[in-house]
């Protein structure tokens, strides 16, 4: 069952205009909540997060947050899967082809759910192999942009090179993965790249700085240059759906002695303890 302008239906039976701004223009944002044992993780920050994509390409928020919730909840109940990977979208709604804000229109709401894959205990174990990449999206990479080329394409650099994700610099600095945000380890201390314009405020990102937080783990946000990249102890990916992964290649060359770390071993653990307590509230 998915969710489109009102209504919920079979996927099959889901229509969008051709003439949508998504599929002219890539004219919207988007969101990817995971839900474990059929509760939203995170809700309120990704609702947040939608709040500010919107914010950002000057789309009215269709719903309220209470609305968000309710209707969300909605499409939990009538999928089958305990966990599901839930994708929202929102478009500025179908016109005829203008550059320039329809006045008017009414967005386009969509939203699906798919069973949540998350990593395997073997990718754990073992880490994932990326390879770099000149970041060369716009700037305002913050937006949770529907349209996603330029990810598209630097996430296939990996693909095609048997790894798992492409991780950007720019400018000489790392800004995040294609599709995830990135963590270094230099000297114990775990670094990661300030929430500016040049990455997405991941909330996975939040969740990792809130547990090393309340570890007592040393923490900088700063900016990582590629020589300390390339240098690291430990370099990790996060998102929704991957939480977090050691990175144990870069470019074909091992991070470290090429295994994930000791603080990917005390992080992990913590993630997954911070989900079941959360989830059990
Ligand atoms: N950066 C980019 C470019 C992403 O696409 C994602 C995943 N959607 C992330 C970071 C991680 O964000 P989150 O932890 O909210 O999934």
């Amino acid at each position: 069952m998915i969710y489109l302008n009102g209504q919920f239906m079979p996927i099959e039976e889901a229509r969008v205009p051709v003439l949508d701004r998504g599929f002219i223009f890539g004219d919207g944002v988007y969101e990817v909540i995971p839900v474990y044992s059929r509760r939203p993780f995170r809700l309120r920050e990704h609702l947040k997060r939608l709040q500010h994509s919107l914010d950002g390409i000057r789309l009215a928020n269709p719903h309220s947050e209470d609305e968000w919730v309710r209707l969300i909840g909605e499409l939990v109940e009538r999928n089958e899967e305990e966990d599901q990977s839930l994708y929202l979208h929102v478009t500025r709604g179908v016109a005829k082809r203008d550059h320039a804000f329809p006045p008017g229109v009414a967005p386009t709401v969509f939203m699906m759910s798919n069973p949540l894959v998350t990593s395997t205990p073997e990718l754990v174990e073992s880490g994932v192999a990326v390879v770099s990449a000149v970041d060369n999206r716009w700037l305002r990479c913050d937006i949770k942009a529907i349209a996603l080329l330029p990810n598209v394409l630097l996430r296939q650099l990996a693909v095609d090179a048997g790894a798992a994700e492409t991780l950007l610099l720019r400018d000489g600095f790392l800004t995040e993965g294609a599709a995830s945000n990135i963590f270094v380890v230099r000297d114990t201390v775990l670094l990661a790249p300030p929430k500016d314009n040049l990455m997405l405020p991941g909330i996975t990102y939040d969740v990792i700085l809130e547990l090393a937080a309340a570890a007592s783990l040393k923490t900088e946000v700063r900016r990582i240059s590629e020589h300390e990249v390339r240098t690291a102890q430990e370099l990790w990916l996060t998102s929704s759906t991957k939480e977090v992964l050691a990175i144990t290649h870069l470019d074909d060359q091992p991070v470290a002695d090429g295994r994930p770390g000791p603080l990917f071993r005390q992080m992990y653990p913590l993630y997954q303890d911070y989900k079941n307590t959360v989830m059990r509230k």
